[in-house]
């Protein structure tokens, strides 16, 4: 099964996607986690994206398109994916199509733009494997140490308020258009992100049709 997890930044669909990666056990991949990693290691495409993320604005087609095909042709990838953050532009969506990769289901997880904004600051991220917390909905179990490796969890750079609205912005203008490009496929199911993550995950299960 191939998914897609729509949402703005901040919306809760990486961790819902780990939640499904998990129960389903299929391949998570998020963009935003490859690109830091490029970034940490000073890689070409690092070196490319690098000013676009810290802007909060979108790396260019060509590079972010490059190394989703490249991840999803590796073997881990076989069974089936969870796209968290990609496609971000009708065009990216295009690109998926002319790769010839079909997806079952695209899950948008809505949450309004003022709650993203009052719960962003408290958003943190594990430097290492990637994995999401947040410090009152789902804070670690030690203090800035992650769950599941020996990584730190940080607040990422592009976290800060004035960030944070440039990227909603871009959220709204470029991404948005895809719900439509979607539901008109009769691919789209919106789930409303609730204030505690255990009932967004019961109504993302539902909407994909897991328990
Ligand atoms: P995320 O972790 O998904 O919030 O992504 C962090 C940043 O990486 C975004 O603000 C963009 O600068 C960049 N990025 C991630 N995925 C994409 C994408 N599909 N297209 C363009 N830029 C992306």
């Amino acid at each position: 099964m191939n998914l897609i997890f729509l949402g703005a930044p901040g919306s809760g669909k990486g961790t819902q996607a780990e939640f499904v990666s998990e129960k389903m056990n299929i391949l998570p991949v998020s963009t935003g986690n490859i690109l830091r990693d490029a970034v940490k290691n000073q890689t070409e495409a690092g070196l490319a994206a690098k000013k676009f993320m810290d802007a909060g604005d979108l790396v260019p087609d060509e590079v972010v398109i490059g190394i989703l095909k490249d991840r999803i042709a590796q073997p881990d990838a076989k069974n089936g994916f969870i796209l968290d953050g990609f496609p971000r532009t009708v065009e990216q969506a295009k690109a998926l199509e002319e790769m010839g990769v079909k997806i079952d289901l695209v899950v948008e997880i809505d949450v309004p733009d003022e709650r993203i904004c009052g719960r962003m600051g408290g958003r943190r991220v594990c430097d290492k494997c990637g994995a999401s917390y947040h410090i009152e909905y789902k804070p670690t179990k030690v203090e800035s140490k992650c769950d599941s490796c020996d990584g730190n969890a940080i607040q990422r750079a592009d976290d800060k308020p004035e960030t944070v609205l440039d990227r909603l912005k871009v959220y709204h203008e470029k991404t948005a258009p895809l719900r439509d490009f979607y539901a008109k496929l009769g691919k789209l199911k919106t789930v409303e992100g609730q204030i505690e993550i255990a009932d967004t995950k019961r109504l993302t299960f539902e909407a994909i049709g897991i328990q």
